[in-house]
């Protein structure tokens, strides 16, 4: 048989497609990089079987979808509370849904859009605790807390400057040597918290101090100057709350929990 070569050539092209997997419309289509915690559960987390879940999971998931992209385009990456400017600095992911804090110190190297929920910052501690009802309770205490995290800050610098605070690269670390008797505390917003104590295996171990230290605005991190992308999310957030999908993306996953939530701030940012 007599190849010309263009055919070879067409046709070792199609053994090359099919053997690396690229069908005709799976190949080319762009995907997008979304930073979330993995750790935490009712806002960010990677399932024992690899699966997404949590608040923070399906708000990535929304306003990805009105950018344009299905779910099968995303690729999440682990996202830690000290990292996340350098992942939006570094192009490592698009934009960042990670309980992420909107403040001036952040906004020097990122920008944000939203907020799209509000938290405080509580405490939680073993349920057999009684010796701690307000913040000035800690100045004795050891607690634990995040690198990076407001939380750590605002102890460190407002609410009790002279406990004894443990910084670790994630909050599930916290909650482990807070079960092992290690610690009195960890602390950070009350919606982590919240989903932490009603986790399966935690029934019954921890119950939160119901303390307001603060107020946490989650925003959803960009890189900075991207104000094109900035406008696009905020109007995604927008329709989030509009269309019903933010509260009953809440409702899935805070009802369970014993965690009262504010209602869907008014978007500032960028405005
Ligand atoms: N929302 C706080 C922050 O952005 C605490 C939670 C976290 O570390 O992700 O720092």
């Amino acid at each position: 048989m007599k190849v010309s070569k263009a055919g070879a050539v067409a046709a070792v092209t199609v053994l090359v497609l099919t053997a690396s997997g690229c069908g005709e419309d799976a190949a080319d289509l762009p995907t997008i990089s979304i930073g979330i915690k993995f750790d935490q559960p009712g806002l960010g987390l990677r399932e024992a079987g690899g699966r997404f879940t949590g608040f923070d999971v399906d708000v990535a998931r929304y306003v990805a979808k009105e950018l344009g992209y299905s779910e099968d385009r995303i690729r999440f990456k682990q996202v830690f509370s000290s990292d996340r400017e350098l992942m939006l600095q570094y192009n490592e992911v698009k934009f960042v849904v990670a309980s992420y804090s909107i403040n001036e110190k952040r906004k020097a190297r990122v920008d944000f859009a939203g907020p799209y929920f509000v938290a405080h910052q509580d405490l939680l501690v073993r349920s057999t605790e009684t010796g701690i009802t307000k913040a000035e309770d800690l100045n004795s205490k050891n607690l634990c807390s995040v690198t990076g995290s407001t939380s750590a800050e605002n102890i460190r610098t407002k609410l009790a400057p002279k406990a004894y605070i443990t910084e670790v690269g994630g909050y599930s670390e916290c909650v482990t040597a807070l079960k092992e008797s290690v610690l009195d505390a960890m602390t950070t917003d009350n919606a982590i918290l919240a989903g932490y104590a009603a986790q399966d295996i935690n029934q019954g171990k921890f119950k939160l101090a119901g303390l307001s230290l603060s107020n946490e605005k989650y925003g959803i991190g960009l890189k900075k100057g991207d104000t094109e992308l900035q406008t696009k999310i905020n109007a995604a957030l927008r329709k989030m709350v509009q269309d019903g999908s933010w509260e009953k993306s809440v409702k899935a996953n805070f009802g369970a929990v014993n965690f009262k939530h504010e209602p869907a701030p008014a978007i500032t940012e960028g405005s």
